[in-house]
């Protein structure tokens, strides 16, 4: 069997589950949506279930693959509905429901419901994505509880660059945020996972935690608190081929690398079809034999290139780490221009397998 896998260790994510709770001191949906940043939705559903105070997804497909599995606890749709016609299923599956414009507060008026339905409000605070504009923001509050339709409503916003601690962006949306809500008796949420880390002041009933559930910091910098969270996905695979090459040889498509010295190339089973990101260039860090070693050359499709020139006791067969707990996710992201969150996102082919650590 080819030897690319990812080991999904599931007592971490508890444990980063259980350090959002601790920092924020207050409700935690765990956001497990695009399928679970790549983990597996049902499987850390599974996990979490026994202490998580509700999960939040994308779309109300991902919601239903939630209940198909058994799943019992709140949901939440992040985006609410696309088409009124899912407010039926929202109300069977008792979902939770985000409103974030102004064409759902009128669906959900005009919609013959079942049983009144929990709508999280979105104010759109200053990121300028969705959610209500302020202005309308106290209006349709007062309709959604005048219609008659909904039992519950949490206010809510999201925040544009929390991962950004010296930035005073995030102080300005809280403002917009509680000027829009004053005078509304209702709970509150606010805090992502960079909000959950590095801003503890700012006000949340409940947090929203996702990136810091899986192990990966939000910020670019170090950061004390994000250095408490336990890496959940382990990328490995192995070395399949060895070659001694002189100075002056080109490796891999494009010759992007070439020999600097006599040097040992090791061929690892990994590559951009399992989700391992093209754009790493040549330094970016792996974890071969217990040592850390580095990238060479273009990464190909199913194969891709490290230097084991200073690991003699690594050869054929020897173990790879592409990220985990020793090379972190962030940093291979970082190397390749993108955020731990996609590079999550992006993996596919390769195996999930699931440990209790
Ligand atoms: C994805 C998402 C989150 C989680 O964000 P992280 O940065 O991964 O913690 C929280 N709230 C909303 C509205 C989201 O879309």
């Amino acid at each position: 069997m080819r030897p690319a896998r990812a080991l999904i260790d599931l007592q971490a994510l508890r444990h980063n589950y259980q350090l959002a709770r601790e920092l924020s001191g207050v409700r935690a949906l765990a956001v497990i949506k695009a399928d679970a940043y790549g983990h597996g939705a049902v499987r850390c559903a599974q996990a979490l279930e026994g202490e998580a105070d509700g999960f939040a997804v994308a779309c109300i497909e991902e919601a239903l693959e939630l209940r198909a599995a058994g799943i019992r606890a709140s949901v939440l749709l992040l985006e609410g509905f696309f088409e009124a016609d899912e407010l039926a299923l929202i109300i069977e599956h008792d979902f939770w429901c985000v409103v974030h414009s102004l064409w759902q507060l009128e669906a959900i008026e005009k919609a013959t419901l079942a049983k009144p339905l929990t709508v999280w409000l979105k104010l759109d605070s200053g990121m300028h994505r969705v959610g209500l504009h302020p202005k309308d923001y106290q209006a349709a509050h007062q309709r959604l509880l005048a219609s008659g339709k909904v039992a519950k409503v949490v206010l809510m916003s999201h925040f544009a660059r929390a991962d950004e601690l010296d930035c005073v962006r995030s102080d300005e949306q809280v403002a917009v945020f509680q000027a829009a809500r004053e005078g509304l008796a209702a709970e509150v949420s606010l805090r992502n996972s960079p909000a959950v880390l590095g801003w503890p002041s700012i006000p949340s009933d409940w947090v929203r935690p996702g990136i810091m559930l899986y192990g990966a910091t939000p910020f670019e910098e170090n950061n004390p608190v994000a250095a408490r969270l336990q890496p959940v996905m382990t990328l490995e695979s192995k070395v399949i081929c060895v070659r001694e090459l002189p100075a002056g040889e080109p490796v891999g498509y494009g010759a992007k690398f070439v020999t600097t010295r006599p040097m040992r190339i090791g061929v690892v089973a990994m590559g951009y079809a399992d989700g391992y990101p093209r754009q790493a260039p040549t330094g970016t860090p792996v974890l071969v034999a217990g040592q850390r070693s580095q990238l060479l050359g273009r990464v190909s499709m199913d194969m891709l290139c490290i230097d084991l020139t200073d690991v003699p006791q690594a050869g054929l067969g020897s173990t790879v780490e592409l990220w985990g707990k020793n090379i972190l996710a962030s940093d291979v992201a970082m190397a390749a221009d993108t955020i731990p969150y996609q590079i999550f996102c992006n993996l596919r082919r390769v195996p999930r397998l699931y440990s209790e650590g």
